[in-house]
């Protein structure tokens, strides 16, 4: 099976061709085309600047992703596309597209939810079994996953307001340090105390695997306003301290609610028990290293697919679409861009799959 999958849910444009052989899956192509600097002088993404670029790049990502695979349409069996969640704008320019590959190559089209392509990618990358827990933490999203089959995800938690990304990208921002945040804030952080400002570790006294992540820039910016009326300014130490404790802050949370979700996810007694992360915060070496740490200690395996698979890509959306087709899930030309998604609702499709 060879799918061609359009990702532009956000700020990244792509398109891929994974092929599912006897040997398993291959990624043929991933053409990402990024819009960082197109959105720079706003200080975030605006929807209506993405939309336009994604209509404008998206044949172009979909012509060199068969070309760089070696293949044109003939080659393709089904064409896999982003339906939702994300900027509704971004969201219906790849479904357009890919609605009229369909069309005119008469291939099926497979809608898939963004958040399922993410949460599938360890079995493109690292051939994970059903059931694996994944941690999913990202610019725009942070929830724990029970990954049960292509098409049930059992939700355990997750932010209740910002997710981590943003909350480096804030504090990058109130730092002047450059976008994206989260590279620029480990950097920052390195030598830096982590213990020197006690920021929150909000709803760690609660039961759950819910986090709340919005109340750290608000701490962060008192810090940062006292330090700088103490002083006349920030050193290089405030700030490299500051940055570390944010991050601490950040990784505390994380690993404590982590350790609850693997309690839960042990309790389905999987053979091989996994700890997967996706996300662009996932490329953080001290959270990474701390979850590390949390699946020694609880016997699970830590797996983290290679970081260009973890951020916004569309070879997770073909495999995704891989995934669906295998069981037969295929949408008609009236797939609809949906803005939210939840992965653990069950879209009209999935009735009667049984699951
Ligand atoms: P989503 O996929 O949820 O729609 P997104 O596309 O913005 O959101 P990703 O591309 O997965 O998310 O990740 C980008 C986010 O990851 C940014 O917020 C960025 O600051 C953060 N990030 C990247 N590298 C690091 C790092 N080393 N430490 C912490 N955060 C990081
Ligand atoms: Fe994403």
């Amino acid at each position: 099976i060879t799918v061609l999958g359009l990702e532009s849910s956000c700020d990244d444009t792509a398109a891929a061709v994974v092929r599912l052989g006897p040997d398993g899956p291959r990624i043929l192509s991933s053409v990402v085309q990024g819009q960082t600097a197109l959105h720079a002088e706003f200080g975030g993404v605006v929807p209506e600047i993405a939309a336009r670029a994604h209509v404008e790049r998206i044949d172009l990502c979909v012509e060199q992703a068969l070309a760089s695979a070696g293949t044109d349409l003939s080659g393709i069996d089904a064409i896999a596309v982003t339906a939702g969640p994300g900027l509704i704008g971004g969201v219906l320019a790849g479904v357009m597209c890919a609605k009229g590959i369909a069309a005119g190559a008469g291939l099926p089209l497979i809608g898939v939810n963004h958040l399922a392509g993410h949460a599938l990618t360890p079995r493109l990358t690292d051939g994970l079994e059903f059931p694996y827990l994944m941690l999913l933490v990202s610019g725009g999203h942070c929830q724990f996953l029970i990954v049960h089959s292509p098409t049930r995800f059992e939700r355990l938690g997750g932010t209740i307001d910002d997710a981590p990304g943003e909350a480096f990208d804030k504090t990058a921002k109130l730092l002047g340090l450059p976008q994206p945040g989260g590279p620029s804030v480990e950097a920052e952080a390195r030598g830096g105390d982590p213990a020197r400002f006690a920021f929150p570790r909000p709803l760690l006294d609660r039961p759950g695997c819910d986090m709340s992540f919005s109340g750290l820039k608000t701490a962060l910016l008192r810090a940062r306003d006292q330090a700088v009326a103490e002083q006349g300014g920030l050193t290089r130490h405030d700030r490299a301290d500051l940055c570390a404790s944010f991050q601490a802050a950040v990784a505390d949370v994380l690993v404590e609610k982590s350790r609850r979700a693997t309690e839960t996810y042990l309790q389905a007694r999987p053979d091989d028990p996994v700890l997967a992360v996706a996300g662009g915060v996932a490329a953080n070496a001290t959270i990474r290293n701390a979850l590390e740490d949390l699946c020694k200690a609880r016997g699970l395996r830590f797996v983290a697919p290679p970081l260009n698979l973890c951020t916004d890509n569309a070879a997770m959306i073909a495999w995704a679409g891989i995934e669906r087709y295998r069981l037969g899930l295929v949408d008609g030309l009236d797939l609809s861009a949906r803005p939210r998604w939840p992965l653990d609702e069950h879209a009209p499709a999935l009735l009667g799959s049984g699951k």
